[in-house]
């Protein structure tokens, strides 16, 4: 259930959905989402759905996670990429194969627990992780290259475009469930500019620590 052949069956299954760069779709046949989700379920780690990760929370469908990847990288390779709701831990490991340095932020602290235990097992060394409500960032440790949320909120947080390099890019999904879509938001010289890609669901982002 989680052989090369399981694996390479979702890799085909994201080509045809239009995921082109090679390096991301790579990472994605080789990291071992079942270790990601409950044991129960790792029979379904490579099928291309969001899964169950506890907490009422899911980890995202793997085109999402490559789909969401490209278009943080779609401009070229970046340095630094600050993640809001590591969840699983998952879209972040995908990251840290790519980029320097991750920083990841996640509100629920048995959730941030587990996925931090993964990146020790994993090996991942350059993902930095805060307990902490995500919407005001990681200012810190800022600014960023690129900013990447996975829990959805209602308006384009503008304390976190603050938190980007001018020429930054964030990937979020944005607006109430049913109704979201994926949007890419650049930060100018002035201020920042928005494209939407396409309809997506996402858990909301909720604030206060848990
Ligand atoms: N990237 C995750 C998917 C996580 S689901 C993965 O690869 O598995 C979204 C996560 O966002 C949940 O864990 C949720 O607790 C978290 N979240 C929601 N609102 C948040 C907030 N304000 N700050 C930080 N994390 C938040």
């Amino acid at each position: 259930m989680t052989s090369q052949r399981t694996r390479n069956r979702l890799i085909d299954r994201l080509r045809e959905q239009g995921i082109e760069d090679e390096i991301i779709l790579n990472i994605i046949g080789t990291l071992p989402r079942h270790l990601f989700v409950d044991e129960a379920l790792a029979h379904r780690a490579y099928e291309d759905t969001a899964l169950p990760i506890g907490f009422n929370q899911t980890i995202s469908q793997p085109y999402i996670v490559a789909r969401m990847t490209e278009l943080l990288l779609s401009k070229g390779s970046i340095t630094s990429v600050l993640e809001v709701g590591t969840g699983s831990g998952y879209q972040a490991s995908v990251l840290a194969k790519l980029v320097d340095t991750v920083y990841t932020v996640e509100r629920i602290l048995g959730m941030l627990e587990r996925a931090a235990l993964r990146f020790d097992m994993l090996g991942l060394r350059n993902i930095h992780y805060k307990h902490s409500d995500g919407a005001m960032g990681w200012a810190q440790r800022g600014p960023f290259e690129g900013i990447i949320m996975t829990a959805s909120p209602m308006h384009i947080p503008e304390a976190l475009i603050e938190q980007l390099v001018i020429g930054g890019r964030m990937v979020l999904p944005l607006g109430a469930g049913g109704l979201q879509e994926l949007v890419v938001v650049t930060r100018t010289k002035s201020k920042f500019e928005v494209e939407v890609v396409e309809r997506v669901n996402f858990v909301p982002l909720v604030s206060g620590k848990l």
